[in-house]
Formats: C-alpha cells, sequence, structure tokens
C-alpha cells in the first residue's frame, strides 16, 4: 500500500508541484491549505507523514507540529522560508523530523520523504520519541551531557569544533549535510567562518577515527554538497 502524505501548505502553486512529485513517486497525497484542515485530517485519517509549511495563516507550523506532537509520532517534514525559522526547527525541540527551506525541488522533497520513511521505520516502537543522538546504533555513543563522543568504544578526544561537526552528523546519519549546515551547528557566526574550516576539523576527526579503526571511514564526502556520516559501515564490525 502507498505511503500516505498529508501535506498542509497554504500556497497552491507549491502543493502542486509536491502533489505531482510525490504522486510520480507513488505516494498517496491529501492536501490541506489550513493548519487546521491539516488537524482535522490526522485526527481521522492514516498518516504517515507529514509535510508542514511554517508559514501558514490561521496558526503556525511551529504551534501545530506541537499539537501533533500530543497524539501522534508521526513524522513531520517543515517546509521553511526563511533562515530564523530554521534555527528555530534546529534549535527548538518541537520534534521535527527534518526540514528544506524554500525554493526547493519537488524532487528533492520526495527523495527526503522516502529517507525519512526508511529511517524511521528501522526504529523499534516509540524510539521516534528517544532524542536523535540514539539512532547511529553501534559504533557511535553521543553522550549529550558530558560533549563526548565514543567511537568503537572508545572516548574520542575531540576539539570543540570536531565535537559539534561530528555531533551533527550523527543527528543525521545518512544524510548529506552541507558545510554551511555543519557551520551552523558548530559556530556561533557562520558567516565569519568558512568552508576550509569545515573540512579541516572533518580532517581531525577522520584521523582520530582511523586511531581507533584504521579500515573504517565511516564519514563520507558529497564532493560540492557536504558530508555525512554512513551508518552502513557501523554495522558491518562488532
Ligand atoms: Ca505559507
Amino acid at each position: 500500500m502507498a505511503d500516505r502524505i498529508l501535506i498542509i501548505e497554504d500556497e497552491a502553486a507549491i502543493a502542486d508541484a509536491l502533489i505531482y512529485a510525490l504522486r510520480t513517486d507513488g505516494f498517496a497525497v491529501h492536501w490541506c491549505a489550513l493548519a487546521r484542515e491539516g488537524m482535522a485530517w490526522l485526527q481521522t485519517q492514516p498518516v504517515d507523514l507529514v509535510v508542514l509549511d511554517v508559514g501558514l495563516p490561521d496558526e503556525s507550523g511551529f504551534e501545530l507540529c506541537r499539537r501533533i506532537r500530543t497524539l501522534s509520532q508521526v513524522p513531520v517534514m517543515f517546509l521553511t522560508a526563511r533562515k530564523e525559522e530554521v534555527d528555530r526547527i534546529v534549535g527548538l525541540e518541537i520534534g521535527a523530523d527534518d526540514y528544506v527551506v524554500k525554493p526547493f525541488s519537488p524532487r528533492e522533497i520526495s527523495a527526503r520523504v522516502r529517507a525519512i520513511l526508511r529511517r524511521t521505520r528501522q526504529l523499534p516502537d516509540g524510539a521516534l520519541t528517544q532524542p536523535r543522538t540514539t539512532e547511529p546504533a553501534a559504533a557511535f555513543v553521543l553522550d549529550d551531557a558530558a560533549k563526548r563522543i565514543s567511537y568503537r568504544g572508545q572516548w574520542l578526544v575531540l576539539t570543540r569544533y570536531e565535537y559539534l561537526i561530528l555531533g551533527a552528523l550523527l543527528q543525521r546519519p545518512d544524510h548529506v549535510l552541507s558545510r554551511s549546515q555543519l557551520m551552523d551547528a558548530a559556530w556561533e557566526d557562520p558567516a565569519a567562518s568558512f568552508d576550509r574550516a569545515v573540512d579541516t576539523h572533518i580532517k581531525g576527526i577522520r584521523a582520530k577515527l582511523k586511531q581507533v579503526d584504521a579500515e573504517a571511514d565511516p564519514i563520507r564526502t558529497h564532493r560540492g554538497l557536504g558530508y555525512s556520516l554512513c551508518s552502513a559501515a557501523e554495522t558491518s564490525a562488532p
């Protein structure tokens, strides 16, 4: 049976493009233009994933997401128009599973939807309420309270930036994070830094991981895009 996607977005042109892309990829799509319509649909219909616009006329997407979370752990992907909104999605614990900044390609949304559904289904029941940091199972353990990360049972000696960058990758395994997203995760003032700085810190992290396991190289470079942490590599060895 096709996965059921609920789009809550007030701009018809954006919704139309999304509906077309998602239906082409085999999803069953329902569209609501208002927060209250979306909530009513969620209360009565089964939904596998919600694509939620932050700027809705009757209620902010943030508020709606909070209300959705009181009744369901359905994955929520935000559509945002502004950088400040991204900060809120990332910074606040509002339970979003992903976000895409407008303008975006509908094909990209469809690929992300597929990735979220794959990721969330790998988790045991109820695990969606756990912090995302528990996801990249086996090899890595992120101890947020102590600001440290272990790899294959060994605590890594990381600089602050290395910790923040590796932590950001760990929180979204198999997800390509651009250098600017990684800078956002690590720097108070990302504009003052450069892509090169991220590359340097990634190099430092890789060297430290290699000291633990010389064979594995779980951080992948995506040329011109950024970096991702490969979850497949983590399960290949005890
Ligand atoms: Ca809007």
